[in-house]
């Protein structure tokens, strides 16, 4: 895992096996809808921007969330996706490992028109994709001693 927001790849390690615990104890309730598209089938994710902070963690379709996360090194592509995602539609469920295969392979081609998907909500203006940093920073919360 990279680091993320100032937090290194051991710190956000550490955030996820707390999120699991949470999950497994049955303490917190496991993600199960995507905020961003509404998938609930296949792989869904906890997505934080603030790892000390595991209770705030967004949940995500593995699609939104890898792509999310790949944002710093397609920005071209990712707003083509945040603009796919405005118009209402939804990629199809993926697992894990599927999931992960699909989205790198979309992003080495360049081109989203093959990310498997259907227009299922209504067009918005603004979703919470749009509400992230488009460029890197060092969370407010992150360890000082690292750099982003
Ligand atoms: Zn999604």
């Amino acid at each position: 895992m990279s680091t993320y927001n100032g937090f290194d790849g051991a710190y956000r390690q550490r955030a996820q096996d707390e999120l699991n615990a949470m999950w497994t104890s049955g303490l917190w309730e496991p993600p199960s809808e995507c905020t961003v598209c509404g998938q609930t089938s296949g792989a869904i994710h906890g997505h934080l921007e603030d790892y000390s902070r595991p209770e705030t963690y967004v949940p995500l379709c593995i699609t939104c969330h890898l792509i999310l996360h790949m944002r710093f090194r397609q920005p071209d592509l990712w707003e083509e996706y945040a603009a796919w995602i405005r118009a209402g539609h939804r990629p199809d469920p993926q697992t894990q490992r599927g999931g992960f295969y699909a989205i790198k392979k979309g992003f080495l081609v360049g081109c989203s028109n093959h990310w498997p998907g259907r227009k299922s909500n209504p067009a918005r203006r603004a979703t919470y994709l749009d509400a992230l940093a488009p460029v890197r920073f060092t969370h407010p919360n992150a360890p000082a001693d690292q750099p982003f």
